[in-house]
Formats: C-alpha cells, structure tokens, sequence
C-alpha cells in the first residue's frame, strides 16, 4: 500500500523557508495536485517525498516505511519531470526500457513491460521510432511509459505538461486520468495551473508561501474554500472579492452600493468588523433574471465597462463606481469592479448601466485575516434560530 504522508515537514533554505510544518496525508491510489503560484513549495514537497531533498525538520513515510533518509531508488517512486530528457540516439523501446536493462532485468521480462506501458500511453506501434521524429506529446508519453514500467508504487509528476501546446495538454490530461485508473497507482502531481488540478485530482492540496492552504476535493475547494487565497486562486475567471463592514443587519461595501442582509450573530460577527464578501462570477445575476434563485440579494446599481464574449458565455465587467479599473483580475477583482457572467444572448452592451443581484446561498464571507467565516448567506435577520449559520452547497 502506497501511502503517502509528511509530518511536520519543514524545509529551510538558507533565510528562505520554502515548505512551513507541512502535514499531507495522501491516501493510496489517490491522485493529489499539489497546486499554488510559482514559488509556493510545491517542487520542494515534491522533492522531499521523491528524495532529492531532505527536510529540515518532520519526517516523510511513504507505505508503512519511514523514508525520510532513504535515497530515491529506495523509495518505490518513479518521477516525471516537465522537462523531458529522452535519450536523444535511442529509440522509444530503448529510451523506455533504460532503467530496465540498468537493472539487469531479463529480455522476455523487459519487453513485456515496454508492450505494456506502450499499450497504455497509447505508443504501441511507434516503439522503433527515434525521439526527433515524435512530437510533443508523443515524447511526453515517452517519458511517462519509462516511469511505468519501473511498476513504481508512486508516481511524482512535476508539471509534465507544461511544455505542450494547450490542445495537447488537454488531451493528456484525459490520458493521465486514465493512467490512474488503469495503474490504481498514488500520483502526486505538482501544477501551477488549477484547471489541470481541478479536472484530475481527487483532490488538491493548495499551496501559498510553503503553507498547505486547503486541502480538499476540488469542488469543497471551489465552493467552501477556507480561505481568501484558495477562494481567489481555484476558478477561473477569480471570485469576486468585495471589501467592506458587517452592519446591525448584515454587510454593507466599501465601494458602490453592495448590501446583503444576514443575521450577524447567526454568522458569528459583530457590527463594525471588517469583512470581505466573495462572489463567483456565475452567482452575479441581472436584476431582471433574479427569479432563477432563491435568495437575491437588494438590487445593486452598476455600469457595464468591458465585455468579453466566450462563446458559451459572457463575461461582463461591472463597475460601481468611478474607479480605475486598469488593473489586473488576477488577483481577484479591483475595488469596485464586479465580473459577471451571462448567457451568450445577453443583449447587454458596454457603457450601459445595468442593475445586478447577487445569489445569497451562493456568498462567502472572509474576516480581516481572510479566514472564511461562512459559505451562503441566507438566514435573514429575525427569520430564523441565532447561532445557526446555514451553509448551503449544492452537490
Ligand atoms: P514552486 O515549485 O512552488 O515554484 P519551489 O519549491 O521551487 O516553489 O520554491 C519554494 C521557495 O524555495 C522559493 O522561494 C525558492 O526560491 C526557494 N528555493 C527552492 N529551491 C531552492 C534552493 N535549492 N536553494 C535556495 N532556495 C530555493
């Protein structure tokens, strides 16, 4: 059984600490993406479960083992990296069977491996092909076959598909699924890109300055994210973030005219605290639509600046006040800008004032630390028990 777990695990580099007491559990046969922005940790907790650095402090097991100083090839682990290093004079048969023939394993035994792992990976036919007549892609499963055929107990990817245009890595995000079904393997798979970990994992484990955020199931993490960073960093476009104070009868904004009415103490706030409300672009409704939810909010008076067409759908940037709205979403939105999306046949145009409602159930509420305090925000004051803040979800 290949359970994967960190303890304590702290790695100092220098004045630089690059994983914080990191505590993961990663059960066998699960697929866990460790995802977060560049420098966050995730090639050093990689590295620490792979073997290639040691932790400062904590310690790493991997099965019932304790291989905190055991070195790689001790491990029963098989790495893929993003930068893919075939062989460049061997062709796909001797660049999968390397490791193999290094060992000493027998003919018959090699190749009934390389058969497999080619069948897998889809390479069957192309076994006596050298590594400039493949493409990408095709290298790409190359190096995931080499790793599969050493039947490792975990698999650590390292953004393997970084360096694939956006088409192929989607193909081979489907690929790596099936991978994971057919092998009933442990994949810990690091990316900076959240749709990659959203689409595979069983769940994903979100880094930010060498501290596990989250770690969660990618929809808890898409619709109760514990925190201001995982609810701005999973889903793209970001949630909304809209700054501003808890009043005697719910949330009032800083910028433009945001009010939702909840129950303070249900929530567990008090008047004058500073808070910070978040909205997913798709729980942003026009005025006019406010029947399809159950719990609207007051109507909230906004001009439409710049609209960005999808195909399935319209994105449309709000504005509630006269600010500069220059600056990046990336972060989550600026002050005072509202991103919602519409049906494609929206008749909304740019430079129109347009009223919106927001979806109530569908509200977060973060405190001054960014520290989430509640996920739907529908107990009204005076309707309902003080002291029970109903969390809505809808799966
Ligand atoms: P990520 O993979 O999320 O981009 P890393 O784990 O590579 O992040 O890095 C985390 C932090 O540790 C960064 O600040 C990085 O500069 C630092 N770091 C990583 N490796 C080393 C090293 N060998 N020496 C010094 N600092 C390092």
């Amino acid at each position: 059984m290949a359970r994967v777990q960190l303890e304590d695990v702290t790695k100092h580099y220098d004045d630089v600490t690059a994983v914080n007491d990191m505590n993961l559990d990663i059960r066998h046969g699960e697929f866990v993406c460790l995802v977060g922005p560049s420098g966050c940790g995730k090639s050093t907790t990689m590295e620490m479960v792979a073997g290639l650095t040691k932790p400062s402090e904590g310690t790493v097991s991997i099965g019932d083992r304790d291989v905190t100083n055991l070195p790689p090839k001790d491990r029963g682990i098989s790495m893929v990296f993003q930068n893919i290093a075939l062989f460049p004079h061997m062709d796909v048969y001797e660049n999968i069977s390397f490791g193999l023939r290094l060992r000493d394993y027998d003919k018959e035994e090699i190749d009934r491996r390389v058969d497999e792992a080619a069948e897998v990976v889809e390479l069957g036919g192309m076994l006596d092909r050298m590594p400039d007549e493949m493409s990408g892609g095709q290298r790409q499963r190359v190096a995931i076959a080499r790793a599969i055929v050493r039947d490792p107990d975990v698999f650590l990817m390292d953004e393997p598909l970084a360096n694939l245009d956006a088409k192929l890595r989607v193909h081979m995000r489907t690929q790596l699924q099936r991978l994971h079904r057919e092998l009933d393997t442990t994949i810990i798979y690091v990316t900076h890109n959240q749709a990659e970990a959203m689409t595979m994992s069983d769940r994903i484990a979100v880094l930010d300055a060498g501290e596990l955020q989250q770690i969660a199931p990618p929809l808890v993490c898409y619709n109760e994210p514990a925190n201001l960073f995982v609810a701005t960093f999973i889903g793209s476009p970001s949630m909304n973030t809209i700054s501003g104070s808890v009043t005697d009868t719910g949330f009032s904004s800083d910028y433009g005219d945001v009010h939702v009415e909840f129950d303070p103490t249900a929530v567990g706030v008090t008047p004058g605290q500073e808070v910070t409300l978040g909205v997913r672009p798709e729980d942003v409704y026009v005025t006019a639509d406010r029947d399809e939810i159950a719990h609207p909010t007051q109507a909230v008076s906004t001009r439409s600046d710049v609209l960005e067409p999808m195909g399935d759908e319209i994105f449309v940037y709000l504005v509630t006040e006269d600010v500069d709205v220059g600056g990046s979403m990336e972060e989550g939105s600026d002050p005072g800008e509202i991103l919602m999306s519409v049906d494609p046949d929206s008749d909304i145009g740019e430079g129109q004032d347009v009223e919106v409602v927001l979806d109530r159930s569908k509200l977060h509420l973060f405190d001054s630390n960014g520290d989430a305090l509640t996920h739907g925000l529908v107990e009204t004051p005076g309707s309902g028990a003080a002291g029970e803040a109903e969390v809505e979800g809808d799966d």
